[in-house]
């Protein structure tokens, strides 16, 4: 079978968030299952800081935008460790920018524009390449528009839309006055579903038109049915339920691993480790303190965050608990809404225990989940979640708020506790979580076995790739009845 991915940000090439991992992970496992995979992705100026001169695989393709004609070039590269070709949309004029979205903090103001041009341009680019694959899979609002695009031009590709963020803020909505740059055909009547007279909703397109969809947990996907929850979506979800499945993501498990990864570096203190020895996560955890600037005290808990600063990440919570909980040490790294910035920059400088760095660096972030001894999600909502999944990965033992794919990786209870888990989104909750955690962590028996549960957790991609390549099978099937 023959796979077109298509995703806005792709690890190591470009990462805003969890999506770039599952974009860069993802079809490698997909291509250890025998698919001819490819992922297609913008080439934006951090491309070239991963392959310095990718290979020219298309030199110019015109690109149809509705009303004109605009062009691209195709860059192609592997993805590294792997066997996945990667291919580069080249225009200057709408990609070659720092940001991805926008400038840290905001969003660029003609972003319906681009994402419509990266949506024809990897149609467009398919007869050059003498490339026609099965099913197009198609990653949040920023690639959504594929699916009209193919319905309207009859094309016999299925699409599949993973939706790895239904929020409000991610549901990719324009104005009516820009929306006519998506180039939607407004007499199919499935538009009618995304574009009303207040304007487009690409969330909703992809939701509406694609052939299946996913959502990126279980739980996530039944979480959505709820208006609450999947406010502006829900209907659609409900009336598509035969078509959605909720598919746990999972994380690469050789670029995430404590036994060979290169940020632990033996020169700044780090050491590798792994689960049947672990003395080196102890190395660590006085390398952390040391390149944070915290008193280097292997008795103290370090608590850790590594998140995007967004009020869908529970920070008002953890703003409420930092205070409050005594004789710990903080680690929060992240970057976003300027109000919390600013309140763990202050926490920082007012307490030695608190330790923040505003901005993103993978490296630190490696190195955070290795020397951590607890990793806080406190979400208000949880897609899936990849954070908690890398800190069970380091044996740093997660604390997360029961939502979305939250719920169904850590468990404070049953067979094999591997975290501590609170239900209501109260600062009260999650001070009783941290506690009962604490206390876990005074005894050395408990929580050793603990950070053995967490390591010995398999999030790897083995079994959610099987689920997807299934989805692909029954997207095929829609699509050919359709044409029919
Ligand atoms: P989301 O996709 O909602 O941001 P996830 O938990 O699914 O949340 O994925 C977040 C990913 O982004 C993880 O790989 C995490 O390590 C990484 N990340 C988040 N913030 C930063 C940062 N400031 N620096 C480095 N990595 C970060």
């Amino acid at each position: 079978m023959k796979v077109l991915f298509v995703s806005a940000e792709v690890t190591p090439f470009a990462k805003v968030g969890g999506l770039a991992d599952v974009a860069g992970s993802l079809p490698k496992a997909l291509h250890h299952f025998g698919l001819d995979i490819r992922v297609l992705m913008p080439k934006y100026p951090s491309v070239l800081q991963v392959v310095e001169n990718p290979s020219r695989a298309v030199d110019a393709c015109a690109v149809p935008m509705p009303g004109w004609t605009s062009g691209c070039a195709l860059d192609e590269a592997l993805i590294p460790d792997s066997e996945v070709p990667i291919y580069f949309v080249e225009h200057n004029q709408y990609f070659w920018r720092e940001g991805v979205y926008g400038p840290p903090g905001g969003a660029y103001s003609d972003n319906l524009e681009r994402l419509s041009f990266l949506c024809r341009a990897a149609l467009a680019v398919l007869e050059p390449l003498g490339w026609q694959p099965d099913v197009i899979h198609l990653n949040d609002w920023h690639t959504a528009l594929i699916a009209p695009l193919v319905k309207q031009r009859r094309l016999p590709m299925a699409t599949v839309f993973t939706a790895h963020n239904l929020g409000g803020a991610y549901q990719g909505q324009f104005p009516r006055d820009v929306a006519w740059v998506a180039g939607v055909d407004e007499s199919d009547p499935c538009t009618s579903k995304y574009l009303t007279s207040e304007g487009i909703n690409l969330a909703r397109c992809g939701l509406a038109c694609a052939d299946k969809i996913s959502t990126v947990s279980p739980t996530y996907a039944r979480e959505v049915l709820d208006p609450v929850v999947g406010g502006g979506v829900s209907d659609l979800i409900r009336a598509r339920a035969d078509d959605v499945r909720g598919i746990l993501n999972g994380i690469d498990y050789d670029f995430w691993n404590p036994s060979i990864d290169e940020a632990l570096d033996e020169v700044d203190g780090y050491a590798k480790f792994d689960v049947a020895n672990k003395e080196g996560k102890k190395r660590c955890k006085a390398a952390l303190q040391a390149e944070m600037g915290l008193p280097i005290e292997p008795d103290t808990p370090i608590i850790a965050m590594v998140t995007r600063l967004d009020d869908q990440k529970g920070l008002d919570l953890a703003e409420a608990v930092l205070p409050r909980v005594q004789e710990v040490q903080w680690v929060i790294l992240g970057s976003g809404a300027l109000k919390y910035e600013a309140f763990f920059r202050d926490e920082a400088s007012r307490s030695a225990n608190v330790a923040v760095y505003l901005g993103f660096n993978e490296r630190l972030a490696h190195r955070i989940y290795a020397g951590a001894d607890l990793f806080l999600m406190p979400s208000r909502y949880e897609p899936c979640g990849l954070g908690q999944m890398i800190a069970l990965r380091y044996g740093t033992v997660p604390v997360v708020r029961a939502t979305g794919g939250l719920a169904d990786t850590v468990h404070e209870g049953g067979e094999c506790p591997n975290g501590f888990v609170f239900e209501d989104y109260t600062a009260e909750a999650l001070q009783a979580a941290l506690e009962r955690a604490l206390q876990a962590y005074r005894d050395p028996d408990t929580w050793a076995r603990l950070v053995d549960n967490a390591m010995n957790c398999d999030f790897s991609w083995r079994a959610s790739a099987r689920e997807y390549i299934q989805l692909y099978e029954e997207a095929r099937a829609h699509r050919k009845a359709a044409l029919q």
